[in-house]
């Protein structure tokens, strides 16, 4: 399963439980798979919010890594006390459940 299959589950079951969400997508450029944006690169993917809660989702194919720029963001998010997820398909299911559907 690759990262964007991830993403579209990710994505369905973030509608599905009602969380609010954004979620970067890169577009297709004359110069490739370019994503527009000023600041720091490698932000999670998804950010998400349902009432008192936030959480940042970094989705993952099996192998793929966190980039450096990823590493970064996800150290710093939790080091400001946030919720940071790192999704592949290994931990998919658990995640929806655990995460995403619960209260
Ligand atoms: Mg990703």
């Amino acid at each position: 399963m690759p990262a964007s299959a991830v993403e579209q589950v990710l994505e369905d079951a973030l509608r599905l439980f009602r969380w609010r969400y954004m979620h970067q997508r890169p577009a297709q450029t004359s110069k490739g798979w370019r994503t527009a944006l000023t600041g720091d690169r490698g932000f999670p993917d998804f950010v998400a919010v349902r009432r008192e809660r936030i959480i940042y989702i970094e989705a993952k194919g099996k192998t793929n890594k966190l980039e450096p720029e990823q590493v970064a963001w996800r150290d710093a998010i939790v080091a400001a006390g946030g919720e940071y997820y790192l999704v592949r398909p290994a931990n998919l299911d658990d995640f929806v459940r655990d995460v995403l559907a619960s209260r």
